[in-house]
């Protein structure tokens, strides 16, 4: 005997809800799905009327049902928003290149602007590169923090109120899970929040806070959705896969227990003496960050040295390999320093030996001079000729240097001409201190504060 929907619509049910165990026809199901998210969206005050709003869209079935779900409701109850489609770009080969063909379909299906923004054009790495470095252990920690950031920074260029996000009921409580795993006291408090962004940052909010995954996956396939099912590449290693499939596992015997994990997540009392970060802007990007130099910035700065596990585990062992790292760089500087100090000085001298004031060397000793190589048996300078940039230039040796040592010429030029006694060459190995922009998101050096 088939099973009548539940709602007394006195239609056949096609499914079984996976939340509430009703069996359910396809419209019912439709309408309950819908009309959950639309209570969500009022009860927590999410949009404003007139709001532009950007939605995180990766192709995958959670965002390609929000986009869907968003604009059908801004219909039917006319909210009056403004949506548009934001994607990061990764830089993932046979994950995002693909998923972000999907994304432009729904651009197209929904007509909604689409912005994207990729990890190479921000920061100058691709996530292919980092893992290339950093190896396939915590690869998510440097695409979760580059993607936060990322989103932040193209919901600014659309000029957006807010980002909606398709995180899933099934997201939050894994999330919920391992915060209490790891004991993260102060993500555990965050992470249920259906809005977060502290002020002077663009907000977040989740409308598909308590749908379950499995409906919004049984929702694209009954409204025969397009989207990306494929999973990162990189994804089997992610910290978060064991709390996935311990939930999972979980639903099975009690399919409530993604509703009661963010229960209590939203009602668990964190103690008074327990300190929260406190919220501050990055004092090299600017963006928000509980530290003064933000994750992202020193995750990036990692890599650019050529230590990227940097920002990676206790700041103490950051700070410890940033010493070693910069005792390293002390010593080749000063290496390069003297080597240079030492062919600027034979190079001056022997290629304009005739005018050389000092009488140490002549036209005949010029072999000696240079085999031997001693700032002491050279005039250091002093010669009639030594305001003459081509020579200073003109010089192979030096410019290998220069090369090797990656020595800004100017300054070097500027320097010598100068006739400084302490002869001072600026070592430009790591470009120039606050030369970060916002817009290219690349950073040059940096002194940590941890
Ligand atoms: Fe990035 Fe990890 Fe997600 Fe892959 S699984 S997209 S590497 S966070
Ligand atoms: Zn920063």
């Amino acid at each position: 005997m088939p099973v009548i929907c539940r709602t007394g619509c006195g239609k056949k049910a096609v499914l079984k809800r996976p939340k509430t165990g009703d069996a359910l026809c396809k419209e019912c199901f439709y309408r309950a799905f819908e009309t959950e998210i639309h209570y969500t969206i009022t009860k927590g005050n999410l949009f404003k009327r007139g709001d532009s709003v950007a939605i995180g869209a990766s192709g995958g079935k959670d965002s390609t049902v929000l986009a869907y779900v968003l604009k059908l409701l801004n219909q039917q109850y006319d909210y009056g928003l403004n949506l548009m489609l934001l994607s990061i770009d990764e830089g993932i080969t046979g994950y995002r290149d693909d998923s972000l063909e999907t994304v432009k379909q729904n651009r197209d299906d929904y007509e909604m602007q689409l912005k994207i923004l990729s990890y190479k054009d921000l920061y100058g790495w691709t996530m292919d590169e980092i893992v290339a470095q950093i190896g396939r252990k915590n690869n998510c920690t440097f695409c979760g923090v580059f993607r936060r950031q990322a989103l932040d920074r193209g919901a600014a260029m659309l000029n957006v109120k807010c980002i909606a996000t398709g995180h899933n009921a099934d997201d939050i409580a894994e999330t919920v899970l391992m915060n209490v795993l790891r004991g993260d006291i102060a993500r555990l408090k965050r992470c249920t929040a259906i809005s977060t962004g502290s002020e002077g940052t663009i907000p977040r909010v989740k409308p598909l806070k308590y749908t379950y995954e499995k409906e919004i996956v049984m929702y694209a396939h009954y409204k025969k959705l397009i989207y990306f099912s494929t999973e990162c590449v990189f994804a089997p290693n992610a910290y978060r896969g064991h709390a996935r499939a311990l939930l999972k596992d979980m639903e099975k015997i009690r399919p409530s227990c993604i509703m009661d994990i963010i229960y209590s997540g939203e009602t668990m009392a964190v103690k008074e003496e327990v300190s929260l970060p406190t919220l501050r802007n990055c004092v090299r990007c600017k963006f928000v960050s509980s530290q003064e130099i933000c994750k992202a910035c020193v995750l990036l700065e990692g890599l650019n040295k050529g230590l990227p596990k940097l920002g990676i585990g206790k700041s103490s062992k950051a700070k410890r390999m940033l010493a070693e790292y910069n005792s390293k760089q002390q010593t080749l500087l000063e290496n390069g320093k003297q080597e240079l100090d030492n062919n600027i000085a034979i190079n001056n001298c022997s290629s304009n030996s005739k005018s050389c004031n000092s009488g140490l060397y002549s036209n005949e000793n010029i072999e000696l001079k240079e085999s031997v190589g001693n700032k002491s048996k050279c005039c250091s300078g002093k010669c009639n000729n030594l305001n003459n940039k081509e020579n200073v230039t003109s010089s192979k040796k030096i410019n290998s240097l220069l090369k090797q040592y990656r020595i800004n010429e100017k300054v070097l030029n500027s320097n010598h001409t100068s006739s400084n006694d302490n002869n001072e060459v600026d070592l430009l190995l790591t470009g120039q201190e606050g030369s970060c922009s916002e817009t290219c998101g690349k950073i040059s050096s940096l002194h940590l504060g941890f």
